[in-house]
């Protein structure tokens, strides 16, 4: 055992000693069932990089079970890593303890900073080598998900013209996660609907703090609205809107600013999937889905807007608003900024009046401290002790720095999981600055700079 997740456990109404206990350990690593688990290996499609794969599904990953939380709400419990499936391929089915760690250290950070995300349980090493690049260390990581259902999930029956399958998928999905879309007039329209709103606004909430998802194929996009598959992803030091991490994603079409682009492309493949649903007749069902997709940006863009705005310290922000936002945006590009520090600075810089800080971030100084000015006169009227509360409500001191998880992992792979505890412990709170931690708010040095990921597959 290596992380247990207490805290998750006891929210799902597990037994944390139960799970600690050695009976507990041989079911988390895949030894041993769970009394009443019937496991099963998901189907799924996608498109992986906008090519369609037609035949993939859970190759090294098997749903144990669900278990029901407190608030009623279902979870899937998942292990990874725990040896092959019938869609493993030519896989092994077994993970590295590098992306064990690293799925671990990241969803929590996620979860804490409050993006709806999968969850991590726990992270044990499985004692066996695992082949990649070199012999590795293998590991297993248990997932909690409020369900498994990918927009490839209906790529699967629909790509097989399966349409009465479809149909089961979307009512099971309806009942277990958009029960609203029930009255809707036209439930499979209310269920898509729903999945746009919630797959809109995630992506909002990513961007807020830098995240880059890196592998947003239509099989890691999930219809609960949650963040999943945690492979190649990263959170921007310096601010680049085309930033890419994924060592295969050459032609950047996961790049940072993308993402909201390609969260709307990943939606019009889930519609397409529904279109025999939406109306008999398929004029009218692609009217419904291409109106229902024309929504997307809108509501993307407002709560981008929204969260940007409160990270400059203002509460339902205007257009306007978002000009100063988007001139701040150009200045951190063009000055090489990082970005989580100049938001956070921007908060002390307004209560000590002492610029200095800030304008060190940046390559040129010119811009910024024309941006200062600007934003100094747009928050006049304001209470500034208010609007230091809301930046520092939304700006994070403490995001999982690529460097810091790279060296988690090595540490991890020798034997030693004091950096990853650390770094679990010190992001359950990102919001608060911690004197013990400061030197985890800072950005990498040149040459502890992380310029790519792996999915680790
Ligand atoms: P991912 O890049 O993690 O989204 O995985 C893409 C596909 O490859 C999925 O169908 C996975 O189940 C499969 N896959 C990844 N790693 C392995 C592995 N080690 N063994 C078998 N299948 C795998
Ligand atoms: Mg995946």
């Amino acid at each position: 055992m290596i992380r247990l997740n207490h805290d998750l456990a006891n929210k799902l109404g597990i037994d944390v000693a139960r799970l600690g206990s050695p009976e507990g350990l041989a079911i988390l690593s895949g030894n041993q069932l769970a009394d009443g688990s019937e496991p099963l290996a998901m189907a799924y499609s996608g498109h992986q990089f906008g090519g369609f794969s037609p035949q993939l599904g859970d190759g090294r990953a098997i749903l144990l079970g669900e278990v029901v939380r407190h608030d009623g709400v279902r979870h899937d419990i998942q292990l990874k890593g725990s040896g092959p499936t019938p869609y493993s391929r030519r896989g092994d089915g077994r993970s590295a303890l590098g992306p064990v760690l690293r799925e671990y250290i990241v969803s929590e950070a996620m979860a804490a900073l409050g993006v709806p995300t999968t969850r991590a349980l726990a992270a044990v090493a499985s004692g066996d080598k695992v082949q990649r690049e070199c012999l590795m260390p293998g590991g297993v990581f248990t997932r909690v998900a409020q369900s498994h259902i990918r927009i490839g999930t209906f790529q699967w029956f629909a790509s097989r013209q399966d349409y009465d399958n479809v149909k089961v998928l979307a009512d099971y999905a309806i009942q277990r996660h958009y029960p609203d879309a029930q009255h809707h007039e036209n439930p499979y329209l209310g269920l898509l609907n729903g999945v746009i709103e919630r797959q809109a606004k995630l992506i909002a909430h990513w961007m807020q703090f830098g995240f880059i998802h890196g592998v947003m194929n239509t099989d890691n996009m999930s219809i609960s609205g949650e963040t999943i598959d945690y492979g190649p992803c990263a959170f921007m030091d310096i601010y680049d809107p085309l930033k890419t991490f994924s060592s295969i994603d050459h032609q950047g079409r996961y790049a940072f600013a993308n993402q909201s682009s390609i969260g709307q492309w990943n939606l019009t493949r889930f519609a397409e999937t529904l279109l025999p649903l939406l109306d008999d007749d398929l004029k009218q069902s692609i009217a419904k889905a291409e109106s229902a997709l024309g929504t997307f940006s809108d509501i993307h863009q407002t709560e981008l807007q929204k969260r940007y705005t409160a990270k400059i310290g203002i509460e339902a922000g205007d257009t306007a608003d978002w000009s100063i936002v988007e001139a701040l945006l150009v200045a951190m590009a063009e000055g090489n900024a990082d970005f989580t520090l100049v938001f956070r600075h921007l908060s002390d810089t307004l209560e000590s009046g002492n610029d200095s800080l800030v304008i060190s971030l940046f390559d040129q100084p010119d811009a910024i401290i024309e941006w200062l000015t600007v934003w100094r006169a747009r928050l006049h009227e304001c209470d500034h002790s208010q609007v230091v509360s809301l930046m520092r409500r939304t700006n994070p001191v403490f995001i999982p720095r690529n460097h810091r998880i790279e060296e988690a992992i090595r540490s991890g792979n020798n034997g030693d999981f004091a950096p990853f505890h650390r770094l679990n412990d010190l992001l359950q709170h990102p919001f608060t600055a911690h004197a013990e931690f400061t030197e985890f708010e800072d950005a990498p040095l040149p040459n502890e700079v992380v310029h790519a990921t792996f999915c680790g597959t």
